[in-house]
């Protein structure tokens, strides 16, 4: 595939439009990584007053690894997932203790912190450091398949390993930061889901989708994923005001967030009796909510009902609080 010419118009439109985010005034690549994973959660309208916020209380690499999980959970309200939230606070740590506060400038070694997969290593990497790399996020993948009419199945590593390898391509040169950031600009504002605003875009003489009127189509839906049906059992143990709460290890998901004690299992059909429902990613979750139990651990503590949100900002806990409360 010849990309130069491809390139080119990318970079000059990108260099004509693109809007002043506070994380593209700096190759801070701490600023730059916090950016990334809070993009991963929303738009960047949404984005900006979270990151600046954020920032402004953890503005090094450092004050990040040296705060507490609790604050860095109230800073990260508002934008869900919290694994991520754990995963900056891990990242940092080990940043701070182990590379004495440095990141690393390539990719290759970017993706071994905890919470960098291939698209948050490559974008630090890129746009902090210049590494000539490209990103593969569900923006890029749009524009591609719909640019080249690539009619694949993108969910699979190795179809998604095609569209990786054109990425590189595209944006495999000195100015992979600016060619990386053009793509999500593109994505973002031009090539999007569904407002397609083609007569815009910088390749419109040469997509293959506009020329053939196939944009819908691509790229194709992603099939749906099976959702598992669980059971999830919680032994309250209260005393005055305070809840005593312990890291999850009960289930696959909502790992080492600080819950009751329970226990839980996989079923085949939803359970007839149950507290209330809960939704997280392709599980469907079943609660109920024991109170009365005197049961601890080795790895639990004594929580002020009034700061369980501190350490445990999800849903899930302020159902179960309601449903004690109930009860
Ligand atoms: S011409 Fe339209 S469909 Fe093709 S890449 Fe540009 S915005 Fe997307």
């Amino acid at each position: 595939m010849k990309l130069t010419t491809d390139r080119k118009q990318l970079h000059s439109w990108y260099l004509q439009n693109k809007r002043a985010l506070p994380w593209r005034a700096t190759k801070n690549p701490y600023l730059i990584w916090i950016s990334e994973v809070m993009l991963q959660q929303t738009t960047v309208t949404a984005v900006i007053p979270f990151y600046e916020k954020f920032i402004s209380r953890f503005p090094t690499v450092q004050s990040l690894a040296e705060a507490r999980i609790e604050d860095v959970y109230e800073y990260w309200a508002g934008l869900g997932y919290y694994s991520r939230a754990r995963n900056l606070h891990k990242a940092a740590q080990i940043i701070d203790n182990e590379h004495r506060g440095i990141f690393s400038p390539t990719y290759q070694e970017l993706i071994k912190l905890p919470g960098f997969g291939p698209y948050t290593s490559r974008a630090v990497a890129s746009l902090a450091y210049d590494q000539p790399v490209g990103v593969l996020d569900g923006n890029v993948i749009r524009i591609l398949t719909r640019k080249y009419g690539l009619d694949l199945k993108w969910w699979e590593n190795k179809q998604k390993e095609k569209l990786q390898i054109i990425s590189d391509e595209l944006a495999g040169t000195k100015d992979s930061a600016d060619l990386n950031q053009a793509m999500m600009e593109l994505g973002a504002t031009i090539c999007t889901p569904k407002k397609v605003m083609c007569l815009l875009c910088p390749w419109n003489k040469t997509c293959i989708s506009y020329a053939t009127d196939t944009i819908p189509q691509r790229p194709g839906p992603k099939p749906k994923q099976n959702f598992e049906i669980w059971s999830w059992n919680f032994k309250i143990n209260t005393k005055k005001s305070q809840i005593y709460l312990t890291p999850n290890g009960a289930t696959p998901f909502l790992k080492e967030n600080w819950l009751p004690l329970s226990s839980a299992e996989k079923l085949t059909k939803k359970p007839k009796n149950y507290d209330f429902k809960h939704g997280v990613t392709k599980y469907d979750i079943y609660v109920t909510v024991e109170t009365g139990s005197k049961s601890s651990d080795q790895k639990g503590k004594w929580v002020d009902l009034h700061q369980v949100s501190q350490i445990n900002p999800t849903s899930l806990i302020k159902k179960i609080i309601q449903t004690i409360e109930k009860k």
